[in-house]
């Protein structure tokens, strides 16, 4: 188990949500602004093999990877933080390691044996991390988050082997941090420490000493507050840090610079002492907190109550915003409640529509209503894979005279499937990781939006979908005017389309969302903020007024 790769295993404890996957981006972050090569692995103690099959209201966005792998939303923050592409192996859940192991069992390799949770499942736990630390690429740090909280049954096997993992190593090639939350208790007016030493304890109880806590709460804590910890927790006072509560989570990593996090961790971990640079961070923060605009963009869809299902999304408009010096609000919209009679009061007062992806019939006429007034009044419209397909259907229905257009998906017997399944879905009966994965080239065609925002005429995306543009359709709606402008040159998918006459409508089939990161914005993303704050501009000025997006 020889390896230069160091390790960072974090924990959390207290309550769950407390944001364990941005303190570990975060800490990606420190580590990257000191020139070392970090990667992040996420453990998912559900049994499910990947979160692909749940849906968003119980897991949020399912993250989709370079090479395919659906994957936990926390590796879309490592992406945006550290600016290091996932893969599959960067995540890895109960189901996987139950599913390496059984399979082995039933071709023989353990004969003879008993196969139990220690050593063969934590065994594999192991073999995981280290197949990132020690796989082909180099990485001077590994930062691995374990899912769920600390006293979950679901989660000890991956402790047992974090614990076993920190005994075959060097010591100063492992490191634990734990987060925890230390709650304001507003009757009595102070901060209670006793959550975080009995979620310590737990830690300890299995062999877990944490050399490091980040305790989340409202305000700084005092140093009375820290000692205590210390003490109780069996840590030295300086580790035991405050991760107060901020405006934005891009403001995590400054936080902790400024209170030692990376040298600490650099000290604890025998590395080289090395001076952070995070100027273009620190600038990009400014930008956040303190816009020159302000806009107003409608996001259309199924679970808009449960934002974490749009994660990336969300974050792609901040750091769009960010390189329009503006600040993008979103007002959600259910797509239910929307209909060609009230559409008018949903986007009369927004300056560009966004229909992200989605499955199922629910709410896509109340989308295609959207798009349709988007079309008509030259709103800004980006539409992601369900939003394309729901812009085609909006186009064949409205402009090329075909009302009974759809998608297969939600009418199957449809006499116009302008969206169809596609030919190497028909067969597919398996419901997991079984749709179009990952990323695909796309050929742009040149004069385009697409073309404008990318300013190169080859890109890749990711996709995850399993339904098309029927390329029997192509010609009559290309000629009513809707241009096909990005197309997968080995199949011939279409991959993007775009109207001519309006001022920005595009959509995509793949997710742009996906490769957003913090100081360099998704194009499309960008270039869609910015033509809704023309469109925003060119309305003030013909209204002569102040529009109520201005606060
Ligand atoms: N339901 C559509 C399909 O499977 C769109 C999927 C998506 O938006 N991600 O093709």
């Amino acid at each position: 188990m020889k390896t230069n790769s160091k390790y960072i295993f974090i924990t959390g404890g207290v309550v769950s949500s407390l944001g364990k996957g941005i303190a570990s981006a975060s800490i990606g972050r420190l580590l990257i602004a000191r020139s070392y090569r970090v990667t992040c692995m996420k453990l998912d103690p559900y049994i499910n093999v990947d979160p692909g099959t749940m849906s968003p209201f119980q897991h949020g966005e399912v993250y989709v990877t370079d090479d395919g792998a659906e994957t936990d939303l926390d590796l879309g923050h490592y992406e945006r933080f550290i600016h290091t592409s996932m893969g599959r192996r960067n995540n890895a859940t109960t189901g996987q390691i139950y599913y390496s192991v059984i399979t082995r069992e039933r071709r023989g390799d353990y004969l003879g044996k008993t196969v139990q949770v220690i050593p063969h499942i934590t065994d594999e736990i192991k073999r995981r991390i280290l197949a990132v630390g020690e796989g082909e690429e180099k990485f001077d740090v590994v930062l691995i988050e374990v899912g769920g909280t600390v006293g979950d049954i679901e989660s000890q096997p991956f402790l047992e082997a974090i614990r076993q993992f920190g005994l075959e190593k060097p010591r100063e090639d492992v490191m634990y941090i734990h987060l925890t939350l230390v709650p304001f208790i507003k009757s009595s007016g102070e901060i209670k420490t006793k959550p975080t030493q009995h979620s310590v304890m737990k830690l300890r109880e299995i062999g877990l000493q944490p050399d490091m806590l980040l305790c989340r709460t409202e305000n700084t804590l005092s140093k009375e507050a820290r000692d205590k910890i210390a003490l109780f927790c069996s840590l030295r006072p300086e580790m035991v840090i405050s991760a107060r509560d901020v405006e934005s989570i891009y403001e995590v990593p400054v936080l902790y610079e400024e209170d030692g996090v990376g040298d600490k961790i650099v000290s604890r971990l025998g590395l080289k002492a090395k001076e952070p640079d995070l100027t273009g961070w620190v600038n990009f923060v400014r930008k956040v907190k303190e816009p020159s605009a302000y806009i107003r963009i409608a996001i259309c869809g199924k679970y808009t109550n449960l934002h974490d299902s749009y994660k990336s999304i969300v974050e792609s408009f901040v750091h769009a915003g960010v390189e329009n010096d503006a600040r993008v609000e979103l007002k959600w919209l259910n797509a239910d409640k929307m209909n060609e009679e009230n559409i008018d009061q949903h986007l009369r007062d927004v300056s560009g529509l966004l229909i992200p992806g989605g499955f199922g019939e629910r709410g896509i006429e109340g989308k295609i209503a959207a798009i349709q007034f988007a079309r008509e009044k030259g709103l800004p419209f980006l539409g992601i894979c369900l939003g394309l397909q729901c812009a085609v259907i909006e186009f064949s229905r409205n402009v090329c005279d075909m009302p009974e257009a759809n998608s297969t998906e939600f009418n199957p017997s449809t006499p116009d499937p302008v969206i169809d399944l596609m030919e190497t879905q028909v067969k597919v009966v398996q419901k997991g990781g079984t749709m179009r994965l990952g990323q695909y080239r796309c050929d742009i065609k040149a004069g385009t939006h697409m073309a404008a925002a990318y300013k190169t005429l080859t890109i890749s995306e990711r996709h995850r979908h399993r339904y098309e543009f029927n390329n029997s359709y192509r010609d009559s709606l290309e000629s009513s005017g809707l241009q096909i402008s990005g197309v997968n040159p080995e199949t011939n998918l279409v991959e993007a389309v775009e109207l001519v006459d309006h001022p920005w409508f595009v959509g995509v089939q793949f997710h742009p969302e996906l490769k957003s990161r913090v100081l360099s914005a998704h194009p499309l993303f960008r270039d869609f903020v910015k033509a809704c704050l023309n469109f925003k501009n060119e309305r003030q000025q013909l209204q002569g007024e102040e529009l109520d997006e201005d606060r």
